[in-house]
């Protein structure tokens, strides 16, 4: 197994910022994890466990040992209704999405071009156009550390929630995803109720056209993290009551809000930072992006600071304006242990 020692980890992660680990290496399999977990040599050290490292910042050099998770294969089984999947943690989520697509495989489409692995996309719920990862996860296999016990979740035991799931709690920590199940119907059902795939109609769209429209979109509108380094979205968007909604409409009667129960509305991150005049507003090599508001980047010397204090300001505008208290959707680490904005201001 190659360990890379003192090495940087830009390579490793989106945003791209100029940190190290004291190791980094990679596990092609269970008993690599296992391995890792146990030997001599990775004793006594944090350790944390990335994908493709598109929804962290991290906000010094990284004391402990990076695993790269880069568990391999894609088995496919079929019965009458449905197609089964068993996929390694450690694909590539676009790939895979690309990979059904060409066998006409329907369901995973709009959430192409999702940045990271496939190990990494139940931890937050991975979403787009109107599409969550569970509707489509049958079951994730999780290896816990320290027993080597391999347990399988169903997605009900997965407690998925908006960009939240278990194992952002109980199972965060010596818990490694290792494979996700799909189960995606034979007969497919597009989701084009979202623009702008509501553009098509329901009875003519195919696969290709919802995949290819999701990528183009994307490619439009989202900072490609190899040219621009970014997290995608950095903040989540809040859910408040309707009640609050119906006096921030008062004065903004032009916000706009999205149903979620009968007492509260999901509002736009994005729209919120905007009205605050924030698209383009730089700290240091930080960037709040002039097209897109929810995503902060990199312009290419940014440090973690110049990210924490745009972060900070972002947060401290919309809570003067609105009111409201953004939380941030990217996950921060510290020297060994994860962090969080609040923490690190404190
Ligand atoms: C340009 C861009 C666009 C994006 N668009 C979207 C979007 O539309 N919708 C959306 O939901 N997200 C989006 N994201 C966020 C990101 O793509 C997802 O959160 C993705 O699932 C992260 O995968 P990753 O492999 O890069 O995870 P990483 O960033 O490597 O890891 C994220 C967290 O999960 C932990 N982790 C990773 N792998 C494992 C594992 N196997 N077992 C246990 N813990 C693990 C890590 O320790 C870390 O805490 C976007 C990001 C970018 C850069």
């Amino acid at each position: 197994m190659k360990v890379l020692h003192d090495h940087g980890l830009a390579p490793y992660h989106t945003f791209g910022i100029d940190v190290t680990a004291t190791q980094i290496v990679e596990a092609e399999n269970i008993d690599d994890f296992i391995h890792i977990w146990h030997d001599s040599s990775f004793n006594n050290m944090a350790k944390l466990v990335v994908g493709h490292g598109s929804n962290l910042l991290f906000c010094e050099d990284y004391q402990g040992v990076i695993i790269l998770n880069r568990i391999k294969g894609i088995t496919l089984k079929e019965t009458a209704a449905n197609f089964c999947l068993h996929v390694g943690g450690g694909e590539d989520w676009h790939q895979f999405v690309h990979w059904c697509v060409d066998r006409n495989i329907g369901g995973l489409e709009n959430l192409a071009l999702i940045p990271g692995c496939v190990g990494s996309s139940p931890i937050q719920n991975i979403g787009a156009y109107g599409v969550e990862l569970k509707d489509v996860c049958q079951y994730v296999d999780v290896l816990d550390v320290i027993t080597h016990e391999i347990k399988r979740y169903d997605a009900e035991t997965c407690q998925f929630g908006y960009r939240d799931s278990v194992f952002k709690h109980q199972l965060k920590d010596g818990h490694i995803i290792v494979a996700v199940g799909f189960c995606l119907p034979k007969i497919w059902q597009p989701k084009i109720a979202y623009a702008p795939l509501n553009q098509f109609d329901i009875a003519t769209v195919t696969l290709q056209q919802v995949f290819d429209t999701v990528c183009e979109v994307r490619k439009a509108k989202l900072p490609d993290p190899a040219v621009i380094g970014n997290a995608g979205s950095f903040f989540k968007n809040p859910i408040i009551s309707k009640i609050a909604r119906d006096k921030l409409l008062v004065d903004y009667p032009a916000m706009p809000s999205y149903g979620i129960d009968n007492q509260h509305v999901k509002l736009a991150a994005g729209w919120l930072i905007d009205q605050c005049g924030l698209k383009g507003y730089q700290i240091g090599g930080a960037k709040v992006h002039p097209q897109q508001a929810l995503v902060l980047t990199n312009v290419g010397t940014a440090t973690a600071q110049d990210v924490i204090q745009l972060a900070q300001f972002v947060v401290d505008s919309v809570a003067i304006k609105f009111d409201i208290a953004l939380e941030h959707e990217v996950r921060f680490m510290a020297a060994n242990v994860e962090t969080n904005l609040a923490e690190i201001q404190a």
